[in-house]
């Protein structure tokens, strides 16, 4: 079977196949966090989308690289720096470990590489001046350097691959110094910006004197320089299409590296916006979720990381603290399958061949990774197992395959099951007293074990293997 991606350079879902002619390695690059402050939950989105492309690619058994660049000088970062009279090395720091210990939390695989913009630095500078000798580049009389949309056009190359722009509305030889920009104010951008006072301290020598590099020919010298001048994936959210990665492709392909006509990136992948209870998220409305800011609310990261894989990525997703709560129930509705699983399993293990839960969730993520259809098969597996288990029809046998069939798909959704509650000492030697109460036959004795059990906070449950606790 083969795996269906939508590719926003021929805005078309397409048949995923690698650069590499083994048809094995897959190369992946993600834009990563600027780190100024915490990832917010839009940010999240963006990321939990490419650890699924990641693990799908992994299940269809592709040997991915991921990189992910962690940009660590940019305009918002040296405005902070100078706020907090801080060193851009000790601002930047602290949130780029922040960021690994978000990652860690929705349970993401880390990226094989997260290169820093800042020990990059040579690599950017002979981007540029690459770019410079090849005429698409030039310094202007400010002392930065700037690239000539006019001139990489003239060359026969596209600016405009990502996004339509209109050109009759762009006064060729404007120029824009800024990182963020509209399609509307497009014009030659900064690939080196001169230093200026308000820079403090963050500079670095270069050809054209000091100052540092813009976000853009960042992502373009990093990627390459790790990957190669042409690999396979790159993604991003749909805010990052222009102009960031427009002008990645520009400049990338602008230097000319590439070979065999092979383009900068084989095939690039936009995560949609997120929307959050129905509104653009905004500190002001109130609306503004970190995600440390939803684990202070009592959510977990799984419930989070459920929830922002619900949608398809290229849809719109509204998150709302109430979809959280719906995502809580819906994982207590799997682990409670699982865990009836498991008790019928008890030591039997098993291969997850033949399965139809693995094959029918194979075929639709498939389908450009069509997540709420994949979320379908499962929750029809669980309905379908919990039938099977009410009507005892289930064997060991049988529940360890189910059970092997779900840990094959999990390595996709990374939800995990939830493990059973760790059963605190004194509360275990509550629950042997009252089995032994009850051997005794003092009854009584066993009732009020049970209601010292849940004023402590836990229900026991007399099952054919036992008795069993439950945190209630
Ligand atoms: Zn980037």
């Amino acid at each position: 079977m083969s795996l269906k991606l939508f590719n926003t350079l021929s805005r078309s879902v397409q048949e995923f196949t690698p650069l590499d002619p083994t048809g094995k390695a897959v190369g992946m690059y993600c834009c990563g966090p600027t780190v100024y402050d915490f990832a917010h939950i839009g940010n999240w989105r963006t990321f939990v989308f490419g650890d699924l492309v990641r693990r799908y690619l992994e299940f269809k058994g592709y040997t991915v690289t991921h990189v992910m660049n962690i940009t660590d000088v940019e305009d918002k970062i040296i405005k902070r720096v100078r706020e907090t009279k801080t060193s851009l090395k000790d601002f930047t720091a602290q949130y780029e470990t922040e960021f690994t210990e978000d990652l860690k939390t929705l349970n993401c695989r880390l990226p094989h590489h997260t290169p820093r913009a800042t020990d990059f630095m040579s690599d950017i500078i002979a981007l540029i001046e690459k770019l410079i000798q090849r005429g698409i580049a030039y310094k202007a009389s400010d002392g930065s350097v700037y690239f000539s949309i006019d001139k990489y056009r003239g060359c026969g190359c596209t600016y405009g691959q990502l996004v339509k722009l209109n050109f009759d509305e762009m006064r060729v030889g404007e120029r824009v110094k800024s990182d963020d920009y509209a399609k509307e104010t497009a014009a030659d951008f900064a690939l080196w910006k001169a230093r200026v006072p308000e820079d403090g301290d963050v500079f670095w020598p270069s050809p054209w004197g000091e100052g540092r590099p813009g976000w853009h020919i960042e992502c373009s010298a990093m990627s390459m320089k790790i990957l190669g001048p042409s690999f396979d994936l790159h993604l991003g959210g749909e805010d990052l299409m222009f102009p960031h990665h427009e002008d990645e492709i520009a400049q990338s392909e602008g230097a000319g590296l590439q070979s065999n006509g092979r383009r900068f990136v084989k095939h690039w992948m936009h995560g949609a916006h997120l929307l959050v209870e129905g509104k653009k998220m905004s500190k002001s409305a109130g609306n503004f979720f970190t995600l440390r800011d939803l684990l202070d609310k009592g959510f977990t990261g799984r419930e989070v990381r459920y929830l922002l894989l619900t949608a398809h990525y290229r849809e719109t997703f509204n998150f709302t603290l109430d979809g959280l709560q719906g995502a809580r129930t819906s994982l207590a509705r799997l682990d409670e399958c699982l865990g009836k699983l498991r008790e019928i399993a008890g030591q039997q293990t098993a291969e997850a061949t033949n399965s139809p839960l693995v094959q029918q969730f194979t075929e639709t993520l498939d389908d450009d990774l069509n997540i709420s259809g994949a979320w379908g098969v499962v929750f029809e597996w669980v309905r379908e197992t919990n039938r099977r288990i009410a009507e005892n029809s289930l064997k060991p046998a049988d529940a360890a395959a189910a059970l092997a069939a779900w840990e094959k798909i999990d390595a996709v959704l990374g939800v995990g099951a939830k493990t059973e509650t760790e059963v605190p000492p004194e509360i275990q030697a509550l629950a042997d007293a009252r089995t032994a109460a009850k051997k005794a036959r003092d009854f009584k004795r066993a009732d009020a074990i049970r209601d010292e059990l849940k004023s402590k906070g836990w229900a026991i449950e007399d099952t054919p293997k036992g008795p069993k606790l439950k945190k209630i």
